[in-house]
């Protein structure tokens, strides 16, 4: 019999509301505080720094469901709804009962699913007058997704990329580029936080801290200008959830419906878009599936760090959010997984695994480049860095089913491809790559002078 491997959707299908969670869950997220006076925020006090809609979207606790803009729908259909796909050659190379599938978010022009939220967050700030954004970038897949919809809506991009990225990986900012932003690599002479360190530490590389304190300061500085994120905050996590939601039709389509749900974790944005839909099933109708992200080794918040009050940045100019973190002056090796090194969970991952809605595992970054490979070699598509996180875990899923000789549907997000990632293959075929181990120790340096809020 001939299988199916893929199910596609047609553009019709592409969701027309977003799912937030925040609606549903039983136990809100603690609020967000000022940084000066630990006051509980509103969203009023976001809007000199996101658009409007934006900043009551992520303080949103009474919609479950929230429109999708046409104007958004229109953009997101050059490449969504993205294809389900069965791993029937992983499956057979891992000779395992399970039944595996992935969601191709590589499928979008800047390779991973951080276009879903950029292309929402470009449209609201267009919306209300705005003509400039800053944002910052690390290894540059955000600022890809930026500048991609910052193009298509109308609107200049100024994206602060760390300095060690913007010269190790130039083909990310050549892809900025074409699509018409300005990258200025960080840190940079055009602010005062970054003057400041460039004076005490003139041969300073950079960080992800220090960029997002220049791209706020731009913003703030800027008439008609916002800031905008990629990743860990609420109104990100709900733009994502297209991909969930697509995904829930879709395993529609196979006849099953997932026992185990897998995202790969750096603040918490693609795993939640995946996960939110499926889980919402699991919060109202109690459904049994398991919900596990996926987080390098290196940078274990989620399993080793401690619940509290922190930044979201090094310098502390962000308000304060309730998270497992790792400190916010944790600085996590150089693995190749570059949007996976945030020392922070958003705030509604943190409560949703609190309440023990989800699990986390931690995974090698040895064993994810394993995984990557072995995907590549049988499915044909060469993983992110990042995402191969997902598929080591889905793999050790996998295998347990094999030992336990029980069946099992697997689901994960494939969140991106690694064709501008080869630098790290190579060295990792080379056998240049290694693991960090981190020691109790050190996470307690880190996580101990937070301040006990939460
Ligand atoms: C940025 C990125 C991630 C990590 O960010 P999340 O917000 O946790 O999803 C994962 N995969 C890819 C391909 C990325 O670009």
């Amino acid at each position: 019999m001939e299988q199916t491997k893929k199910f596609l959707l047609p553009e019709s299908e592409l969701p027309t509301k977003w799912y937030n969670i925040l609606a549903d869950m039983k136990n809100k997220p603690l609020p967000m505080l000022h940084p000066g006076t630990k006051q509980p925020m509103k969203s009023e006090d976001l809007y000199p720094l996101f658009a409007k809609d934006l900043a009551d979207q992520e303080m949103n606790q009474t919609d479950e469901w929230i429109d999708i803009p046409d104007e958004v729908r229109e953009k997101l259909k050059i490449y969504r709804p993205t294809p389900l796909v069965r791993a029937y050659n992983l499956e057979k190379a891992l000779d395992t009962p399970a039944h595996i599938y992935f969601k191709n978010e590589s499928v979008s022009p800047v390779g991973s699913h951080k276009l879903n939220s950029a292309l929402a967050q470009a449209y609201y700030c267009k919306k209300e007058g705005v003509t400039n954004v800053t944002t910052e970038t690390g290894a540059g897949q955000w600022g890809t997704a930026m500048s991609f919809a910052s193009k298509a809506f109308g609107l200049e991009l100024a994206v602060y990329m760390v300095k060690i990225s913007y010269e190790q990986k130039p083909y990310r900012r050549s892809l900025m580029q074409t699509w018409g932003a300005q990258v200025i690599p960080s840190p940079s002479m055009s602010t005062k936080a970054g003057r400041k360190i460039i004076t005490e530490h003139p041969n300073y590389q950079g960080s992800l801290g220090t960029a997002i304190s220049e791209a706020i300061e731009l913003a703030m500085s800027t008439p008609n200008c916002k800031y905008t994120l990629g990743s860990v905050l609420n109104h990100v996590s709900l733009h994502q959830t297209v991909i969930g939601l697509e995904a829930e039709k879709q395993m529609e389509m196979t006849g099953e419906y997932p026992d185990v749900v897998i995202g790969c974790f750096g603040g918490g944005s693609n795993f939640s878009g995946l996960a939110f839909p499926f889980m919402r099933h699991t919060i109202k109708a109690g459904k049994k599936t398991r919900f596990i992200a996926a987080e390098p080794s290196s940078c274990p918040k989620l399993t080793r760090g401690v619940f509290e009050y922190d930044f979201g940045d090094e310098a502390g100019y962000t308000p304060l959010l309730p998270m497992f973190t790792l400190g916010h002056n944790f600085a996590p090796a150089h693995i190749h997984a570059g949007g996976l090194r945030y020392h922070g969970a958003g705030s509604l991952v943190s409560q949703l695994l609190k309440d023990n809605l989800m699990e986390a595992v931690d995974i090698e970054q040895l064993d994810s480049f394993k995984a990557g490979v072995l995907f590549a070699q049988t499915e044909g598509i060469v993983p992110a860095p990042e995402s191969a996180h997902a598929i080591a875990a889905a793999i050790s899923e996998a295998l347990k089913a094999k030992e336990e000789g029980v069946s099992k549907t697997i689901l994960f997000n494939l969140s991106g491809h690694g064709l501008v990632d080869m630098t790290a293959y190579d060295q990792y075929l080379a056998g240049d790559l290694m693991n960090y181990s981190l020691s109790d120790q050190e996470i307690k340096d880190n996580t101990e002078n937070l301040e006990k809020l939460a």
